[in-house]
């Protein structure tokens, strides 16, 4: 296991996204459960996570639990750090599921968020309210590399985040999907929630959780 200053344990997350990388560190520091020494600034060590700057693999999995592991694997044997990747996307239950891992390019590989939103509601334009039923979903894998008489270690946890898809675009915060979701319990979109609400329910954050737990039950051998 890599130690980086006064013991910290250094993960490498498959993102350039440096907001992914703070609400990761942010998360598995703060979070419950973790035992004495994991959480990020604790005196003992913590958890310090640095962004992914090699090679990027293809994403050809077929779940989002195999596109996971595809990133965290390529991080992991670029860097021989341990590392951390997520996948995430929107289902939709009449939809069967899609756009699941096509949800960055479900409109056309320009991947605009805009183009996308305004296919879905296309799509579900004849949808009775009681059956446009969706779910976020967040997969996030850990891949520990090999060392010296320790096997390689993989695992995945996920998060889900239950709604319902609106008629209409409503609200500025977010991005993706956000402006058309509306989590369940809630009259508001997710791009209407304030960032930090946002962030305390949603499917990355319970995801999140899981990995923490993860870590702090020892299973994984650090
Ligand atoms: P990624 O796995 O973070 O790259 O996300 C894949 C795609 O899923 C994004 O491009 C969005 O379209 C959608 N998505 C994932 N998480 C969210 C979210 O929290 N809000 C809105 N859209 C999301």
């Amino acid at each position: 296991m890599s130690e980086g200053s006064a013991g910290q344990r250094t993960f490498v997350l498959a993102t350039h996204n440096q907001h992914k990388v703070a609400e990761f560190e942010a998360m598995l520091g703060s979070a419950p459960g973790l035992p004495a020494g994991a959480a990020a600034g604790s005196a003992h060590g913590g958890i310090h996570i640095v962004s992914y700057d090699g090679p990027e693999p293809i994403e050809d999995g077929a779940s989002f639990t195999e596109n996971a592991l595809i990133k965290a694997r390529a991080a992991a044997a670029h860097t021989g750090l341990p590392a951390l990747a997520d996948d995430s996307g929107i289902c939709v239950d009449i939809l069967g599921g899609a756009p699941g891992i096509f949800s960055a390019r479900w409109a056309g590989a320009a991947r605009s968020d805009t183009d996308n939103v305004k296919l879905l509601l296309e799509q579900l334009s004849d949808v009775r309210d009681a059956d446009r039923g969706a779910h976020f979903t967040c997969s996030i894998a850990i891949v520990i590399p090999a060392s010296e008489g320790t096997p390689a270690l993989e695992a995945v946890v996920s998060g889900n985040w239950p709604g319902r898809i609106a008629r209409e675009v409503r609200g500025e915060n977010g991005f993706g999907y956000d402006p058309i979701f509306i989590p369940a319990g809630n009259i508001d979109s997710s791009a209407e929630l304030p960032p930090a609400k946002k962030n305390a329910l949603s499917h990355r954050s319970r995801a999140l959780k899981a990995l923490a737990e993860l870590l702090a039950s020892g299973k994984l051998g650090i």
